[in-house]
């Protein structure tokens, strides 16, 4: 019996994303360490991880992950930004939910089903805001 045969695979721990402002090519991921102990800052730019605080050997589960992380968001975001560009009333996408709140609740809502001042909060979040998991 291996030892590598039974180790499982990692998964990031997201705490919080931050894009900066002034060049939105940089994200910066609060993270944390495997044991859940400590939290680590990994850098990204243009999508791709320059840096991370933790110990390990670079490059390290947390950037390989959030690289993942990232190419998923930028497609997420290309798709709202064809939305916003185009006609909204008239060119409506299904396919888009987002997180808003009915009732007290924060649930999954088709975007032609937000209100007006909701689109702009929802566009707003994704593309300039930090982000919460
Ligand atoms: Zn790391």
């Amino acid at each position: 019996m291996t030892t590598t045969a039974t180790r499982t695979k990692k998964e990031v721990q997201i705490v919080a994303r931050y894009q900066f402002k002034n060049d939105a090519r940089k994200v910066a991921y609060r993270v944390h360490s495997s044991d859940g102990r400590k939290e680590y800052t990994c850098f990204l730019f243009d999508g791709k991880a320059t840096s991370c605080e933790c110990p390990a050997r670079k490059p390290c589960y947390h950037m390989i992950q959030l690289e993942q992380r990232e190419q998923e968001r930028a497609e997420q975001e290309a798709k709202v930004n064809r939305v916003v560009e185009s006609d909204i009333t008239q060119h409506v996408e299904d396919d888009i939910t987002v997180n808003a709140i009915r009732n007290g609740k924060i649930v999954q809502v088709y975007w032609n089903e937000l209100t007006d001042g909701e689109r702009e909060e929802a566009v707003h979040n994704i593309c300039f805001n930090e982000y919460y998991y």
